[in-house]
């Protein structure tokens, strides 16, 4: 389905004729090949977008939106498109927000950043770094967005610190589904950034819940985000090209270990202790073929050191990088990583001991670089399931339900054996605690694929929902709500009286999200 030439001559209008193209050079392009697998009955290849446009500011964005809506044409709106941005049917159009870069504010006294879509996570937290701030950053890489509602979730490499998007959200400025500017929290009341709730009922919870929407509630064009202290350099003490960092060093006041335990109920343990003392800058549950994906540059390497890992820890296991304010601070938190240590029975991977390669590790991992690699470098493409964010136990219970099927796949040969442990992480000094197990498969194909990846997603589901986890992060399209909501307070009936009132037409692009059929 081509669009009319009258719409195609009103986006140019809109953006200038430089800034919207259908040309299939450039719509291909924007296509992801293989449907995502978490929802494997449906189709292979996308299809592709019948234009795409990149508009350059808010005002731009609405009259595209509400030109949309007059002409039942969709469209979909991304930040940088890492991930979840293609459409499933014809007739959908791209907003592409490249354009929408700039950062507006940093405000000291406040804590808080605002930024458009297309600030991505280095950007920001560089500009923090000078400033004595950072920011969480998407696990998924500094190359996202520092929109906080452009991450999936938003969990990441600094959340036992720095929390994550749901709790980071403040002030936004949202063009809703049919094309109202709304500006919510202070920036409607006050014109400024530092609150997301109020006046009146917030509309935080309506924008996000377990997870943002995914494009099919509009487009976000604006949003602050909190920040946090970063006792840290000003610029990262290192030169050249990740992953191989030269000259890499680890500041004072800073030091990094990968600790490996006996079995989980230690972790678990070291995970609660680390947290209620407060001497956490990061904690994340790598296991040790992520540990190898972070540093190899290529698979030879890769799988050389997983051996030299694997070979040297005892079990289940997480990095933690302390950060201190001052020696005293030092002092403390090293000590009491020292009896928590001994108190759970963990081991010290001494690679990452060594300054130079625990200093490459520590920049790769605070400046979060690593994701692809870690989650699909020895065979080209990786998956998993991932569960919801609640209590740290909880969720290391549910994921590790999936452990005995993963082992039964590396069994089978259907995909890589790199391991079995689960990645689970900590959040805000052990608050909360989020889980995925990862896999990567042998490069046989998206049928292969679809089908390996729809075994692990069926477990995953019948665990969540059986076992009672709560609702997991990869819970979108309708299938997936419909079947959770009514096993969770039919949450999903809310979800659509939402998209029905925020999007009567139905444009904003949902198959991600929920759609408002009855
Ligand atoms: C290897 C890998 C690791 C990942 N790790 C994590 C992780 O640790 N934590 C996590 O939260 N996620 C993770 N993800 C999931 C997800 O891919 C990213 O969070 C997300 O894509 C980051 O990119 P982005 O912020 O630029 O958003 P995009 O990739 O641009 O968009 C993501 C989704 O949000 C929508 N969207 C983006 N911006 C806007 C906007 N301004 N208005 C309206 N809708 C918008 C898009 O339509 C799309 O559905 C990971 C993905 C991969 C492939």
């Amino acid at each position: 389905m081509t669009l009319t030439r009258d719409f195609y001559r009103a986006l140019e209008g809109i953006v200038g004729p430089e800034n919207v193209s259908e040309d299939p050079v450039v719509t291909e392009s924007y296509s992801f090949p293989i449907r995502k697998a978490t929802m494997p009955d449906t189709n292979v290849y996308m299809p592709r977008f019948e234009a795409v446009t990149l508009p350059g500011s808010t005002g731009e964005v609405q009259a595209i939106v509400k030109l949309c809506n007059r002409n039942k044409v969709q469209y979909k709106a991304s930040s940088t498109g890492w991930l979840y941005c293609d459409p499933v049917g014809p007739n959908c159009i791209k907003l592409d927000l490249r354009r929408m870069n700039r950062i507006l504010e940093i405000n000291e006294k406040g804590m808080y950043a605002a930024v458009e879509p297309y600030v991505i996570g280095a950007q920001l937290q560089a500009e923090c770094m000078k400033r004595g701030f950072t920011c969480n950053l998407a696990g998924a890489g500094a190359n996202c967005s520092a929109l906080p509602l452009a991450a999936h979730a938003g969990l990441g490499h600094l959340s036992q610190s720095g929390s994550y998007s749901e709790r980071n959200q403040l002030a936004l400025e949202w063009v809703t589904g049919d094309g109202d500017i709304i500006g919510f929290g202070t920036l409607g009341s006050l014109g400024e950034w530092f609150c997301g709730d109020g006046p009146g009922p917030s509309l935080r919870g309506i924008i996000r819940g377990n997870t943002q929407p995914l494009g099919g509630l509009g487009v976000f064009t604006k949003a602050a985000v909190k920040l946090y202290h970063w006792p840290g350099p000003a610029a990262f003490p290192m030169e050249g090209i990740c992953p191989q960092y030269v000259h890499p060093e680890i500041p004072s006041g800073f030091m990094i270990r990968y600790l490996s335990f006996p079995d989980i109920d230690a972790l678990v343990e070291a995970v609660r202790r680390v947290g209620e003392a407060e001497i956490g800058f990061e904690l994340m549950g790598f296991n040790a073929a992520m540990m190898a994906s972070n540093i190899a540059t290529d698979n030879d390497e890769d799988l050389a050191y997983l051996k030299q890992f694997t070979d040297h820890i005892q079990g289940p296991g997480f990095l933690l990088i302390i950060a201190a304010n001052s020696p005293r601070d030092f002092e403390y938190k090293s000590r009491a990583l020292q009896q928590i240590m001994e108190e759970t029975g963990a081991w010290s991977l001494k690679d990452v001991e060594d300054p130079v390669i625990g200093a490459g590790f520590m920049w790769r991992f605070i400046r979060v670089t690593g994701s692809i690699r870690e989650t699909s470098r020895a065979t080209g493409w990786g998956g998993g399931t991932v569960g919801g964010t609640d209590v740290f136990p909880l969720m290391t219970r549910y994921i590790l339900h999936t452990s005995d099927l993963k082992q039964d796949l590396i069994d089978r040969k259907l995909i890589m054996d790199d391991g079995i442990y689960p990645f689970i992480q900590s959040i805000e000094h052990g608050h909360a605690g989020h889980g995925e197990i990862l896999i990567r498969y042998n490069p046989a194909g998206p049928d292969h694929i679809r089908n390996v990846q729809g075994m692990l997603t069926r477990e995953a589901n019948r665990t969540a929902i059986q076992g009672r986890f709560g609702v997991p992060h990869h819970t979108y399209s309708d299938a997936l709500h419909d079947m959770y909501g009514p096993e969770a307070c039919n949450y999903h009936l809310l979800l659509r009286k939402i998209k029905k009132n925020f999007d009567p037409s139905g444009s904003s692009e949902a198959s991600l999200y929920i759609t408002a059929k009855e």
